[in-house]
């Protein structure tokens, strides 16, 4: 699909996108820069992604006629969002391109198909999960505390819905996991053992209809009370060693799954070498992902660039970072004070650094946990980029 082409009847080339939060946004921004006319699909009246499209479809996910809108003013169509109804995208596969399709896109909601997709390309990926269980019915349960105890302490996931360590259970004993999934109503769920992690990094991949692929190094992510907080995205941030085999892994998941667009791999990195060579992969999302935002504003692509070059058959660039970058997660949290009240962060603060970049995504209600926005810096060296995401992270509280 052409950018900026016009067809005989009129209609402007279009790009649609299901969902409408920031990853929506980011994706219009970069598909209206080449010049495409953009829809986006959300119900809510004031979505970041909705306030900047040409068309908006207010409509729940999965309505038929909300579908049906979507598929006349686009040529392609992709997701933002990961729990959006696969069946909505199976609808919208009769009639255009959609990219990831619905057969990935249901793997990577489902944590238990997910795993399983790992396993099976641990061969050519290099890389295995860390030591799991499925629990789904009162037996598994059973079997898991009679005979499973190398998995605890572990970690109680839900197979579908989590994000942002939503849907989770830190367990040590076997009473507690009982409880846990108890709590969690008996739904599907992976027991996962806990591992001692010495960092967590993940690796973004690009593929197009052809099967070709571009990927970026990996980026280094600090997860605080399970959401991303920092990215660090310099050379050296990481082992080098670990980082070629983590990008070839990501790459690999990628060309298994027959995956067209952009895919996010994350890793942990844990202190036993010996037993799973240093790398575990956790999860993928089948989209752009916040850990890829500093790709915005350090490299010649970013992800969304990718995404819209993915979707719409055009060459993908093998992207370039041209500055090193740290990027700090703006949660709501920064909006409230010590003394419990609302104020606005010192931007102006903030904007007086050099080489700060500001994402702030127009979402109305600064809520904690809420991500509000994005600040990136990027620099002449590493030093520097260190230096000025101390002195933003103290404006910023
Ligand atoms: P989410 O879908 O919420 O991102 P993750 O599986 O990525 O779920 O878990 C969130 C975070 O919890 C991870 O980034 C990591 O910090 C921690 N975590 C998850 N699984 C494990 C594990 N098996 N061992 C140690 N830490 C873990
Ligand atoms: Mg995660």
């Amino acid at each position: 699909l052409l950018p900026g082409s016009v067809d005989t009847a009129g209609q402007r080339a279009t790009l649609g996108v299901l969902g409408g939060g920031q990853l929506g946004r980011m994706f219009v921004h970069a598909a209206q820069r080449l010049g495409y006319f953009t829809a986006v699909l959300e119900p809510d009246a004031k979505s970041p992604a909705g306030l900047v499209s040409h068309h908006h479809i207010q409509t729940a996910y999965d309505d038929l006629a909300g579908l049906a809108e979507l598929a006349r003013l686009c040529q392609a169509v992709t997701t933002e969002f990961e729990n959006v109804p696969a069946q909505a995208l199976q609808t919208l596969a009769q009639t255009r391109p959609v990219a990831p399709s619905a057969a990935v896109v249901g793997i990577a909601q489902n944590r238990i198909e997910e795993k399983a997709h790992f396993a099976a390309c641990a061969d050519v990926s290099g890389v295995t999960c860390a030591p799991y269980a499925v629990l789904e019915t009162p037996a598994d349960l059973q079997a898991v505390l009679d005979e499973r105890a190398d998995l605890l302490p572990g970690i109680l996931k839900t197979a579908r819905m989590g994000y942002d360590g939503k849907g989770q259970v830190r367990v040590k004993t076997t009473a507690e996991l009982a409880a846990a999934w108890a709590e969690l109503a008996g739904v599907a769920c992976v027991l996962e053992k806990m591992l001692p992690l010495t960092a967590e990094c993940s690796v973004l991949v690009a593929r197009g209809w052809d099967g070709q692929v571009v990927s970026f190094a990996p980026q280094r992510n600090v997860h605080i009370d399970g959401i991303l907080a920092v990215t660090h995205a310099y050379a050296g941030n990481m082992p080098s060693a670990l980082a070629e085999r983590a990008r070839a892994a990501a790459v690999s998941i990628a060309q298994h799954l027959g995956y067209v667009g952009v895919l996010c791999v994350e890793f942990f990195v844990v202190e036993d070498g010996s037993e799973h060579g240093g790398l575990v992969v956790n999860e993928m999302a089948p989209r752009p992902h916040n850990s890829g935002h500093y790709t915005i504003d350090a490299c010649d692509a970013s992800q969304f660039d990718l995404q819209v070059h993915a979707m719409a058959g055009l060459p993908l660039p093998q992207p370039r970072q041209h500055s090193p970058a740290i990027m700090l997660n703006l949660l709501g949290d920064v909006w409230f004070g010590a003394d419990g009240q609302r104020q606005e962060p010192d931007w102006l603060g903030v904007l007086r650094l050099p080489g700060t970049h500001l994402h702030l995504y127009g979402k109305e209600q600064a809520r904690p946990g809420r991500k509000m926005g994005h600040l990136t810096i990027t620099g002449p060296d590493v030093a520097s980029v260190k230096t000025v995401a101390r002195r933003a992270a103290e404006l910023l509280g």
